[in-house]
């Protein structure tokens, strides 16, 4: 297990999920850890689960990351309460599917509001302290589905295909100061999102996995902390897919 003492990590989308398992994670190899999501009731709970494996490394922060000014107050606020940040994911992520035909605007601007702009909200945010940090790390949670497309998820795909642009673009801005920028393509991960799926999608999804099943939030948390820890510094603008084999 990497050591993340005396580093701070912020987690987008803490609350549950792949979110959940990466602050536990990092909380795990020694970090303080910024859980950040939504609802109060989401972060709380999660970083109320941490504290009681990893006594005192978690800290519950309820904000929308799609709120350019809210994300600015939040930097400083962890700034001030956890201290400078090391560690940047970016993982808060929805959904709200449908064929292009019937999409509504609304749905449109949610999932691009969340998935991208919520990750340029953070990175303007926090750059300026991962600038001066010791290894210094941007990971950004995309998905399969934002490299092959996905019929009924065009906002989803774009928001992802968006999110790894900009993860390149980041990794070459940034590169002169240290910081990595990194993304990892999740296939099908066992979460709320994907519990949502009726069973015959499941089944489906499942035929075209090469190892026969979705994966867990722990496959998902391993290469965060790999790509988070001092080892990875050599690796930045990539997209690491972790999907049973599904894009070979
Ligand atoms: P979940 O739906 O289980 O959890 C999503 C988390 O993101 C929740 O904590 C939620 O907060 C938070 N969140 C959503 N919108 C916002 C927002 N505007 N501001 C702050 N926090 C927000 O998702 P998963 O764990 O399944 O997915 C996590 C990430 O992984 C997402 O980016 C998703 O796109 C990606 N992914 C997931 C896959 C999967 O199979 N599960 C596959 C590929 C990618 P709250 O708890 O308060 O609602």
């Amino acid at each position: 297990m990497s050591s993340f003492a005396n580093k701070v990590a912020v987690v987008t989308g803490g609350g549950r999920g792949i979110g959940q398992e990466i602050a536990r994670a990092l909380a795990a190899g020694g970090a303080k850890v910024a859980v950040v999501s939504r609802s109060a009731a989401s972060c709380g709970k999660a970083a109320e689960e941490i504290n009681a494996l990893f006594p005192g490394s978690a800290t519950a922060y309820a904000v929308d990351v799609a709120d350019h000014a809210a994300v600015q107050e939040l930097a400083k606020t962890i700034a001030t309460e956890l201290g400078p940040v090391n560690i940047l994911v970016n993982n808060a992520g929805v959904t709200r599917d449908g064929l292009l035909m019937r999409m509504k605007e609304e749905d449109w601007d949610t999932v691009l509001d969340t998935n991208l702009k919520g990750a340029f909200n953070t990175v303007k945010a926090f750059m300026r302290v991962l600038m001066k940090a010791e290894d210094p790390r941007i990971i950004n949670i995309a998905s399969v589905i934002g490299l092959i497309g996905n019929a009924g998820q065009t906002n989803y795909s774009a928001s992802k295909a968006g999110l790894i642009g900009f993860t390149k673009a980041v990794a070459r801005e940034l590169a002169g100061r240290s910081v990595t920028c990194n993304a990892v393509a999740p296939g099908f991960i066992t979460t709320d999102m994907t519990d949502e799926l009726p069973q015959a999608v499941k089944d489906g999804v499942i035929a075209q996995i090469p190892l026969g099943t979705f994966g867990k939030t722990e496959d998902i948390a391993a290469v965060v902390t790999f790509l988070a820890s001092p080892a990875a510094r050599y690796i930045t603008g990539q997209v690491i897919a972790v999907d049973g084999g599904m894009t070979m």
